[in-house]
């Protein structure tokens, strides 16, 4: 489905995590549908909820991310960590398929787009002049 690149025009910022925001409400994406992902929530007995997306110039969109993982060695700058698993930044270090890649050191990033490039869902946006977004958004 891919992030949308208006979501800081049509969602709204409802937390704040590690250090950025998170802009919901979220949606049913990719992750509703991929079948690693829905069998890890039921082996959890858990269900999939809209997440939203997290982070601002670097934003992840949580519905849209299937744990691929791609976009986290490929960061030359270490932006990402396992949302479930933190301090790994492996490929394949996720807890299982319901994590989710953090922009956890969102203002680390140097616009390569090398995490965009290779995300598989099209789940990140990388700009620029959005930090002057992030800068002013209160929640
Ligand atoms: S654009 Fe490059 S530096 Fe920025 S988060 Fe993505 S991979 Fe890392």
């Amino acid at each position: 489905m891919a992030i949308d690149q208006d979501f800081f025009k049509n969602l709204k910022a409802v937390a704040e995590h590690n250090d950025h925001f998170v802009w919901g409400p979220g949606k049913e994406g990719d992750a509703a549908k991929d079948e690693n992902v829905k069998a890890d929530y039921e082996a959890k007995g858990e269900k999939i909820e809209p997440l939203g997306i997290h982070g601002t110039f670097v934003a992840v969109d949580y519905d849209d991310c299937i744990a691929d993982g791609a976009c986290l060695p490929a960061c030359p700058v270490a932006v990402f960590e396992w949302d479930k698993n933190t301090g790994l930044s492996g490929q394949d270090q996720r807890q299982d398929y319901t994590d989710k890649s953090d922009p956890i050191r969102e203002s680390d990033c140097i616009w390569c787009m090398a995490c965009v490039t290779v995300c598989p869902t099209e789940a990140i946006k990388v700009d620029e002049s959005l930090v002057a977004v992030h800068k002013t958004t209160q929640l």
